[in-house]
């Protein structure tokens, strides 16, 4: 399933060249995007970067001050919200009080005017759907937020709209239930077959349900890509930091010898990197980047590495799948380092100890070069 590789695939929503300004901010500028049927899209970016603003221009709620949205090829730039076969779940869920579970859930299909046998069947459906057969009549402050969130999902989807925005979906929920919810939420999707776009300030989320996922930053997106390829490959320092740790070394292009890059840090001596068609010079400065998961850790100086330093733990933090520790390299005033270490056995060791003397050494394919 990647329709964005196949030039022949019909996008269903075509964001061109859109901008919305706010007085002097530009909250979205000059964007452009395509979303395709079937897939599941989330946007992340810090607070700010226009990440709501896009998703209500789609809704219909904001009108871009220039550019185009077209849905299935069609403009609807100027088509009011109700008119578009869009739904948006808003994160405060938005139910009313005074309702019942199933008049929420029928709201919108009593507004189009479908008939009320129609409406019933429909809002039982919806119901077993999320899992809620049995609690119609129950009014929202009777509910679990779990259980609120799932009514919110069963009114937006009852149109059966070809696309669902979903604005912070889970931001309601306790850590293990965003988790379930999640995986139903996925479940959901594929079974029926919409479009999902969510936007979330929660990347574990993002990463775990979408085909594909955008980084924003002031307006524009930076990056877009199958969510390991944003990790694996992120397009700048905005991205390798917004998803995922990441340690980066500051350093200039020392040597390039076909694939292999070498960079001459400050605090890690000379880094080897292979880097595929490295479109550098000689002497450019770059920031090398590598993911604390990457990184061996030992007491012993390695042999036969191509990448090692030295230094002294300062922090050790256990966090039940792995332990994260910080490690000081090239003295008091150097750089320190995070350092994934999974917890791969049972067994309680505490093989490494503050101000414990160590080796950091990784591969030529962990490191990544980034553009300061
Ligand atoms: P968050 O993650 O905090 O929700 P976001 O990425 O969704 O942020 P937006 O809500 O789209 O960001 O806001 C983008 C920018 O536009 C911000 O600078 C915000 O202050 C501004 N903005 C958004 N809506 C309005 C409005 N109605 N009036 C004035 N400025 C606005």
């Amino acid at each position: 399933f990647q329709p964005w590789n196949d030039p022949a695939a019909k996008p269903l929503v075509e964001f061109r060249g859109v901008t919305r300004r706010f007085g002097a901010v530009t909250a979205v500028g000059d964007l452009s995007l395509s979303l395709y049927p079937r897939e599941f899209f989330a946007l992340l970016g810090p607070s700010g970067c226009g990440k709501t603003t896009l998703m209500r221009m789609l809704a219909g709620f904001e009108r871009p001050d220039a550019g185009e949205i077209l849905l299935d090829g069609v403009d609807i730039t100027a088509v009011p919200p109700h008119l578009r076969p869009v739904n948006m779940m808003f994160q405060s869920y938005a139910l009313f009080p005074h309702l019942n579970v199933a008049d929420n859930v029928a709201y919108g299909l009593k507004r189009e005017g479908l008939p009320r046998v129609e409406i019933a069947r429909r809002v039982e459906e919806m119901l077993a759907l999320v899992k809620l057969e049995g609690l119609g009549r129950r009014r929202p402050d009777q509910l679990s937020g779990g259980q609120r969130q799932r009514v919110a999902l069963a009114r937006a989807l009852a149109k059966k709209p070809k696309l669902l925005l979903l604005d912070e979906p889970m931001a309601a929920l306790d850590r293990k239930l965003r988790e379930a919810t999640q995986f139903e939420l996925m479940d959901l999707q594929s079974e029926l077959g919409m479009t999902f776009m969510v936007v979330t300030h929660d990347q574990d989320e993002a990463m775990t349900m979408a085909d594909r996922m955008a980084v924003m930053d002031h307006g524009k997106l930076v990056q877009i890509g199958p969510p390991d390829v944003i990790y694996e490959a992120p397009a700048n320092r905005h991205v390798a930091e917004f998803v995922g740790d990441i340690n980066l070394f500051e350093g200039r292009v020392a040597a390039i010898e076909g694939d292999l890059v070498k960079v001459e840090t400050s605090f890690a001596g000379t880094i080897e990197l292979d880097e595929e068609a490295p479109a550098l010079g000689v002497g450019e400065p770059v920031l090398v980047g590598l993911r604390p998961e990457k990184i061996d850790l030992g007491h012993d100086e390695p042999i036969g590495v191509a990448n090692k330093v030295a230094g002294e733990i300062w922090d050790i933090g256990y966090l039940g799948d792995f332990t994260m520790i910080q490690v000081m390299i090239g003295g008091e005033d150097g750089q320190l380092l995070k350092v994934a270490l999974a917890n791969r056995t049972r067994r309680i060791a505490r093989p490494f100890a503050w101000e414990d003397k160590v080796w950091l050494s990784w591969d030529i394919e962990a490191g990544l070069v980034l553009r300061p």
